[in-house]
């Protein structure tokens, strides 16, 4: 089953370890509110505060949070097309307005996405279904254009070259959408994390239930992205075969966009 671009490998051996020394009182009690072991391990690997951590049950919640705070009727959401078929369906469950702009050429950010200056914006970088991703620069010109909050939906970064986290210091208004679905192979335990200025994380807590991520997640997420040798070692071997399905692909004359994610968008010849 391919369109959800899962993770065709094992998750880290660390979180059957992690699983394997819970005591009887683990499950008893309510699950920590704010994350805390998480926010810890993820504060360290991204050099970031703790505080600046928002987690949620798949980055799916904290896209459905973030239309939450930031949304309503007079207030749309916008993005570039094609793109994360999710998008849409938050806004229009609260009847808000969605505002869809085609992919500038080559996939680059298009002009008049600055000009709806939406409340939400969201850019998916790597996109899906394309694969194609917008440099650090151009981004930040984006953020620096809007009023309003720019997500980077970053669901694919762990397999692309570079990334946008750089931006959540420089920028009041960018947040950073990652999930441990894709590069960590736990599409199963719903985990995602978000990464922003603390005005804009404050106001996702507002939000969220108290005790939004259980235990278990909160156990093993923790164990994953603290392994970050195995995390790496998978990385490596899926940029290796997405070189190598390209290169065939592209023997066999498939038109193909060059890919930053865990998936080429490519077409056969002839159409
Ligand atoms: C997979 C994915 C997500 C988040 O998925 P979760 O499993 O909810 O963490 C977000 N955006 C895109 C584009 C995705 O493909």
């Amino acid at each position: 089953k391919i369109n959800t671009n899962e993770n065709p490998y094992p998750p880290s051996p660390k979180v059957y370890d992690a699983l394997a020394q819970l005591n009887d009182q683990a499950l008893r009690r309510y699950p920590p509110v704010l994350w805390d072991d998480f926010r810890q391990v993820a504060a360290k690997v991204h050099n970031v505060d703790p505080e600046m951590i928002i987690c949620g049950n798949g980055g799916d919640e904290l896209l459905t949070i973030l239309v939450r705070c930031c949304c309503d009727d007079t207030r749309p959401l916008a993005y570039p097309v094609p793109t994360y078929s999710l998008y849409p369906i938050l806004a229009k469950i609260q009847d808000n307005p969605v505002i869809e702009i085609p992919w500038g050429k080559d996939y680059s950010i298009p002009n008049a996405l600055v000009e709806t200056n939406a409340p939400l914006t969201i850019l998916c970088n790597p996109n899906a279904p394309t694969g194609t991703m917008v440099e650090l620069d151009e981004v930040k010109k984006l953020a620096d254009a809007l009023d309003g909050v720019l997500v980077l939906d970053e669901a694919y970064v762990d397999f692309a070259a570079g990334n946008c986290l750089p931006l959540v210091q420089q920028c009041d208004n960018v947040l950073i959408l990652r999930s441990m679905s894709k590069g960590y192979s736990l599409a199963g335990i719903r985990f995602g994390y978000a990464i922003a200025p603390l005005r804009i994380i404050e106001a996702m807590i507002k939000v969220k239930d108290s005790y939004n991520v259980n235990f278990l997640t909160q156990k093993i997420a923790t164990a994953a992205l603290s392994d970050r040798e195995y995390f790496q070692e998978i990385r490596q071997k899926i940029c290796e075969i997405r070189q190598f399905l390209t290169t065939k692909l592209a023997n066999l004359n498939f038109k193909i966009i060059p890919s930053d994610a865990n998936f080429v968008f490519c077409s056969p010849p002839g159409g």
